[in-house]
């Protein structure tokens, strides 16, 4: 995108690795807007499963995710005029969030609205096709993973600290599952960029993380350039 000044900064990675988390605090630090993507798909799930619409139905569900009125506000995500920040968190809606991600015409829907908004602001924006797909030409590409054990761990603390008390065994079932599908679809899968740095986060802490992604956004981004 040599025509764009506005800057991308792309994560992606499995479930539970940090990406939220480093994506909000790197935002925060370079100005830049702090995009979920999967917020996106969970609000879209949400809805259909209000609607008692089966997560497979790819019709209605792409006519959903066409219709859907997609808010991202600092801490609020809305859809079509309610917040819903919290119900997306629920298990039900992380499931069907991977089941719909699967359709080709969600996230054609999806991945358009998340376009626009790079191309108008600069972002730091999560997910797991972003340095694929949605901006393979970003100037900053970070792969960020961790183990699967530390990822179960950290979603749990997240969980209790919302006091929510969830069966260890049942979250690594959930987040396998999910990492699974994710990962073996045929459209826009979980990959790696050949360009993507790939950052372990296992044993580093959160300030680790984000020295280290900061530094590769100054050395690739900031030189003379204004961000915007
Ligand atoms: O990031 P989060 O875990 O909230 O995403 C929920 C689900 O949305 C993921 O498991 C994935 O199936 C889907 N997703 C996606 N592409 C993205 C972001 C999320 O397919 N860019």
């Amino acid at each position: 995108m040599t025509d764009q000044k506005s800057v991308v900064v792309a994560i992606d990675g499995p479930a539970g690795a940090g990406k939220s988390t480093i994506a909000k605090r790197l935002a925060g630090r370079l100005g830049f807007t702090y995009i979920d993507t999967g917020a996106m798909y969970r609000a879209v799930a949400l809805w259909g499963l209000r609607q008692g619409v089966d997560m497979g139905d790819m019709h209605r569900m792409e006519q959903l995710a066409a219709a859907s009125q997609i808010e991202l506000a600092p801490g609020c995500i809305e859809l079509n005029g309610e917040n819903v920040t919290e119900e997306i968190r629920q298990p039900e809606v992380s499931s069907g969030a991977s089941k719909i991600a699967v359709i080709p015409g969600v996230r054609r829907a999806m991945v358009a609205q998340q376009r626009a908004i790079g191309e108008r602001t600069s972002v730091v924006m999560e997910g797991r096709d972003i340095g694929t797909v949605v901006f393979p030409g970003a100037a900053v590409k970070i792969y960020l993973d961790a183990q699967l054990a530390e990822r179960v761990r950290r979603r749990l603390s997240e969980l209790r600290a919302k006091g929510q008390e969830v069966p260890e065994q049942d979250l690594l079932a959930q987040m396998k599952e999910r990492d699974h599908r994710d990962s073996t679809r045929a459209d826009a899968p979980l990959a790696q960029a050949p360009d993507a740095v790939y950052l372990d986060s296992t044993k580093l802490t959160l300030d680790e993380v984000e020295e280290a992604i900061l530094k590769i956004v100054r050395a690739r981004v900031a030189n003379g350039k204004e961000f915007r």
